[in-house]
């Protein structure tokens, strides 16, 4: 019931668990408060408010009194009122969603100055430049988050009153400067917004609070939570926050610190600080910044009280924080912490000290890493030995090694990668209106701003390549060009290379070599990357506590002998699914021709026989590699007119020849049959088993390669496991009939060779029919494979060719779905299908052997999904194979 519904706590009333109804920083500025840390004191509006808002356009009725009663109690405890003329209190409105958004309304400061008050505030403090800052702070952000107003009509006038001084910093501007750029600010509201500035400081509040519940459903923050697949109805809360104030002279000043390096995991001091400075200023990189170890030389006792509170906070919560603080003239005061973002590198480093530290253990450093952040990490990296031009260098924020061609505003980026360009998003600084852009680009270059900078932190956070603060090079958006050193330009459209690692620029494309931790696990690692040791002694510690504890076996998509021994290095338990259809290309493909172009049952016999031998070399070599393991052959799949010239060039050829008249009776023939196999959804057409039941011979002659390969590897002392797997059927039917045959094909064989071959035969649940009829299936099949593919172009009607350029991108965009399902399996439809054939699978053959191939096995998201609904294995490509064992690691953890 709404009116017994709680929308207000206070600080000392929440705690970190409360998330979803305080977000994250409501949530853990009660925990620390909690913990006895100096929080400025305050109150948080729900979520639940929130929601009530965004869903019925008013806020909840209970919703005003309430934060009457939490101001009143607020204001007792600081012993003066919201806006006071004489002392003022004044308060922050800060938005805080349950994960933090960059594309939301952010902050506004200062709330509750006012033409009366400014002058009380002047007073009290004895600082009456800083109480004109203060004001103009506040309707400048005001102005901008609350009514909308551009945001760069404040800053050009703000650098407009600089250059009028022939001053380069704000701290040069004195009170007078102060008091007329106020007065200018109130103007530009007025003009811009139609409105005056509001005097009243509790309108000036609640209209916050009301910009911060509608920047929900801002453009920006609805395109951040598609990107981060963040639920669009979690709604946010709000945090109001007595202000404490870095702004007050040189004894003051604001900062930002991780407790450990966010980029290597290493234990330090790390962060930035500015004296004599508000809130948002230390990452707007308005003024240089001190690395945060100054601050010891500055302010002593606030530096090792802030220390103190890092150990704790880092023992608390048993992870990396980050942490935003404030110290007013010798008072340090801590404004938030979250549990900080990280490189995929630093998460598995992370992930192995705390275990180390015993703070954590094997369980939980699972669930401090994923699969993306491994993939990350499986990156190639710059060639060390290659010749390059180097431009310059900034700070290492993101790691990866990025190429593209130079663009200097987002709307190009956008652009140039639509139309599958590889860009390089330079701007001097980034802000939340570079996010479409960010998201384009391949990497991100930044000549102002530092690790916590906005293009660093949201980078980090999309894994995208970031160097940034490489303030040597100097970018001119306007003109689009930037300027190296030494002189050289690099115009719109000149190709760079960002190594996001090490912080170097370089002129032109620099080729990359493969990760220390792909080298890692091909059993290459070698020296010369400067930390690949220990970020590769971490993932290995890591593997293993995946392997140990996962129950899902990972197989590789493999077809031939030397991606199978990959795969195996990779850890590959098997094959999940070799396509023979790829041994069916080359200089083979005559021989398909011969096959299809058959006229009599001798031609077909001849044409069959030639490729017998060749199959079973294939497989020799393929079981031989895989020795001890399974390895699921798949008979022949496509549709035979994908071996056959594409049909307008052979007419066009045909034609040609003709009007010479030198037509080749082979090519009239292939023509032909080209027609004749034609068809307009070659997908829905003559394709797997439906192959083998109309074109006679062809599966008996690859069942009979597998049986005479296994023959000849059990001569050889080998231990081959093949599995013959029949594609595309749809009732048991299909499957009785291809068995009957092959059956007997390998009872030939046995006998032939006087070996038991053991093999075994399943096939693929592809369709939907087969998934609806998995009981009966069962009784012919001795294991399933989920060709989740298929499956899912055929239970959405979705033809996998052509609508991922065609439509899913409007799809996306409209929220249908926030992935596509061809990436991460869909649960509740494709999904549910594949969880009641399991259930009747193994209700027909209990020991019914179940997997998955196809791109849905190294999907992390979906690995999970398979370990649930009880699958027996996954198949994936040999380079996703570490991340679907660590994902099923997590799964199981
Ligand atoms: P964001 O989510 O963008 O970090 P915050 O709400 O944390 O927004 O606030 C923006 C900046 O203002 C931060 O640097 C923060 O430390 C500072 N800030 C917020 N509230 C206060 C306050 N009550 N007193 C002083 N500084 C504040
Ligand atoms: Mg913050
Ligand atoms: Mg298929």
């Amino acid at each position: 019931l709404q009116h017994s519904q709680k929308f207000v706590y206070d600080f000392t009333e929440g705690n970190r668990d409360l998330k979803d109804l305080l977000g994250g920083k409501g949530a853990n500025l009660a925990e620390m408060t909690n913990l006895g840390l100096p929080v400025p004191p305050g109150f948080t509006i729900t979520t639940e408010a929130c929601k009530v808002y965004l869903d019925s356009g008013e806020e909840p009725a209970a919703l005003r009194d309430e934060v009457s009663a939490h101001l009143d109690a607020l204001e007792q405890k600081m012993g003066k009122k919201l806006g006071q003329a004489d002392d003022p209190l004044l308060v922050s409105v800060r938005s805080g969603a349950k994960f933090s958004m960059p594309g939301m309304m952010d902050t506004v400061l200062n709330i509750g100055l006012s033409d009366a008050s400014v002058t009380g505030l002047a007073k009290q403090s004895g600082d009456e430049r800083f109480a004109w800052d203060s004001y103009r702070r506040l309707i400048q952000m005001f102005g901008k988050t609350v009514l909308g107003v551009d945001g760069e009509l404040f800053e050009d006038a703000l650098e407009e009153a600089k250059a009028a001084k022939k001053v380069t910093v704000d701290t040069d501007l004195d009170a007078a400067d102060l008091k007329k750029l106020v007065k200018h600010f109130k103007k530009v509201v007025k003009t811009e917004a139609g409105r005056d500035f509001p005097q009243d400081p509790r309108e000036q509040m609640d209209l916050a609070v009301k910009a911060v519940f509608d920047s929900w459903n801002g453009d920006r923050a609805k395109l951040y939570r598609r990107q981060e697949r963040i639920p669009g109805d979690l709604g946010t809360a709000v945090n109001i926050c007595s202000m404490v104030f870095g702004n007050l002279g040189p004894d003051s000043g604001t900062g930002v610190a991780f407790t450990r390096d966010p980029a290597s995991g290493h234990q330090g001091v790390y962060g930035d600080y500015l004296q004599n400075a508000q809130g948002e200023d230390v990452v707007a990189g308005i003024r240089n910044t001190v690395p945060l170890a100054e601050l010891e030389g500055i302010d002593k006792k606030s530096y090792d009280q802030l220390m103190q509170i890092m150990e704790t906070l880092e023992t608390h919560y048993k992870d990396l924080c980050d942490i935003e603080f404030t110290i007013e003239r010798g008072q340090l005061w801590m404004l938030q912490t979250r549990v900080g973002k990280r490189t995929a590198g630093a998460a598995f480093r992370i992930a192995t000290q705390l275990v180390d530290q015993g703070l954590i253990d094997e369980a939980e450093a699972l669930q401090r890493v994923n699969g993306a952040q491994l993939a990350q990490l499986m990156f190639p990296r710059f060639d060390d030995q290659a010749k390059v031009e180097q431009l310059g260098r900034g700070i290492a924020a993101s790691p990866g090694a990025a190429v593209g061609k130079a663009v200097f505003d987002s709307y190009t980026a956008i652009k140039w990668s639509r139309s599958g360009e590889k860009v390089i998003l330079i701007r001097r600084e980034t802000n939340p209106d570079d996010l479409d852009g960010m998201i384009a680009a391949e990497g991100i270059l930044t000549s102002r701003g530092g690790k916590t900078s906005h293009a660093a932190v949201v980078a980090r956070g999309m894994g995208k390549t970031c160097v940034c603060g490489a303030e040597e090079l100097e970018v001119d958006t306007k003109r689009r060009r930037m300027t190296a050193p030494g002189g050289v330009v690099v115009e719109e459209g000149d190709v760079v290379s960002i190594d996001g690692s090490t912080g170097k620029v370089y002129l032109g494309e620099v080729p990359v070599v493969p990760s220390p931790v792909v080298e890692y696990f091909e059993g290459r690692m070698h020296a010369g990357a400067d930390d690949a040791d220990e970020l590769v002694a971490a993932v290995h510690r890591i593997m293993a506590y995946a392997d140990r504890v996962r129950r899902l076996r990972v197989r590789a998509n493999a077809d031939n002998a030397e991606d199978a021994l990959r795969a195996r290095r990779f850890g590959a338990q098997g094959i999940g699914l070799c396509r023979t259809e790829h041994m069916f290309l080359g200089e083979r493909r005559e021989m398909v021709e011969r096959l299809i172009l058959a006229d009599t049952e001798e031609e077909r016999e001849e044409a069959l026989s030639a490729l017998l031998p060749l199959q079973k070399k294939d497989f020799v070599e393929l079981f031989e590699a895989m020795d001890g393991l399974p390895v699921t052959v798949r008979l022949l799949d496509p549709p035979l007119h994908e071996f056959l010239p594409d049909i307008t060039e052979l007419s066009v050829r045909v034609a040609l020849a003709e009007s010479r008249k030198d037509a080749n009776e082979n090519d009239l023939r292939l023509l032909q049959a080209v027609h004749k196999l034609h068809e307009q959804n070659p997908m829905l057409g003559l394709r797997g088993v439906r192959l083998g039941l109309v074109i006679p011979g062809l599966f008996a002659m690859q069942v009979r390669a597998i049986a005479e390969a296994a023959a000849e590897r059990r001569g050889a002392k080998g231990d081959p496991r093949a599995e013959i797997m029949i594609p595309l059927v749809g009732t048991v039917q299909e499957l009785e009939i291809v068995r009957e045959e092959a059956d007997q094909v390998i009872a030939e064989v046995e006998a032939a060779t006087g070996t038991d071959l053991k093999l075994t035969i399943g096939t693929m649940i592809e369709l939907p029919r087969a998934a609806l009829t998995a009981g009966q299936i069962a009784e012919a099949a001795q294991f399933f494979s989920f060709g989740t593919n298929d499956l899912t172009q055929t239970v959405w009607g979705f033809s996998r060719d052509d609508v991922e350029a065609s439509f899913f991108t409007a799809y996306l965009e409209k929220g249908i779905f926030g992935v596509s399902p061809f990436e991460t399996i869909d649960k509740d439809g494709v999904g549910s299908l594949v969880r009641s054939a399991v259930q009747a699978g193994r209700a027909t053959r209990p020991d019914l052997k179940l997997g998955v191939c196809g791109e849905h096995g190294g999907d992390p998201e979906s690995v999970h999904f398979f370990h649930e609904v009880g699958l027996d294995y996954v198949s994936c490509s040999p380079f996703r194979i570490p991340v679907a064992r660590l994902e099923a690691g997590r799964a199981a953890a």
